[in-house]
């Protein structure tokens, strides 16, 4: 048995780990998959509106993001929670809406107690299979099944943000990193694909009983030379769901494409 930071997604109660599954003082109980990762994700909230990444999409993602057309970020990010996380292996570390993992499996090799938390069962069960050095559950961000003030960073990338959840779960003192696609993020792709692409808009950074430490600014040239990698990038972006049949006749057509690549990495610290 070992002291872990998930609670019970049905009382509350912290949950203790056992070899086949995690349980609370009230009896809860939550069977590990053969992958690793638990399912803490209550009836409730699994009837919620939004299920998550379907397996479709994880697979899109996972494909594209194993060619590491996003390394660059990656290793930005490390950077930073080299720079501001203290060298401590007790050191608790939240990734709120994980995916498949490839973010936190790489931070998992250097850092501390590395967690994962996504509302997909295949983003989880992937991730699990993957990297056995980080602990993952199936849950919601907005109902975090993890223990209040248990974590010294929190991850939040490209992942929906809860701001009480993320206030409840963190140290005092405790830091927050958020990864945000910046303004001109995929420009020349959308440019190939809409008649009128817009840019991401960026919202004012300030966060209420968060201290904003700094921004960074992450931007690459990526070059896809398979419509295979430019149907999975297309994918991953949100204009999955909101785009036409022309313009996915465009997408069909596109056989590569060179784009920028720009991403914000916001730092802050709870207060
Ligand atoms: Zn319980």
């Amino acid at each position: 048995m070992s002291e872990l930071i998930w609670s019970c997604p049905v009382c509350g109660e912290n949950l203790v780990n056992t070899e086949k599954l995690l349980k609370c003082s009230k009896n809860h109980c939550f069977d590990k998959a053969r992958s690793g990762y638990v399912n803490l994700i209550s009836v409730k909230q699994k009837h919620a509106k939004i299920p998550g990444d379907n397996p479709e999409m994880i697979r899109a993602r996972r494909d594209f993001l194993s060619k590491h057309y996003y390394q660059n970020l990656r290793d930005a990010l490390a950077g930073k929670i080299r720079a501001y996380l203290p060298e401590n292996p007790d050191s608790v570390i939240l990734d709120a809406g994980c995916g498949e993992g490839y973010y936190t499996s790489h931070i998992s090799r250097f850092a501390g107690n590395c967690y994962g938390v996504d509302i997909s069962k295949s983003a989880a069960d992937f991730a699990a299979k993957a990297d056995k050095h980080t602990h993952y559950a199936v849950g919601s961000v907005f109902h975090l099944p993890v223990q209040e003030h248990s974590c010294d960073l929190l991850l939040n990338i490209f992942a929906p943000y809860c701001h009480s959840e993320f206030l409840r779960v963190l140290k005092h003192h405790g830091l927050l990193i958020r990864i945000i696609p910046a303004a001109k993020h995929l420009w020349e792709f959308k440019q190939a694909v809409y008649d009128k692409p817009y840019e991401n808009q960026v919202k004012d950074y300030g966060l209420e009983h968060f201290a904003f430490l700094e921004k960074t600014e992450v931007q690459n040239r990526i070059f896809l030379d398979s419509s295979e990698d430019i149907q999975n990038l297309f994918q991953m972006t949100p204009y999955a769901y909101r785009t036409g049949a022309r313009e996915r006749e465009r997408l069909r057509n596109l056989e590569m494409l060179e784009t920028q690549t720009a991403f914000e990495i916001l730092i802050y610290q709870k207060i």
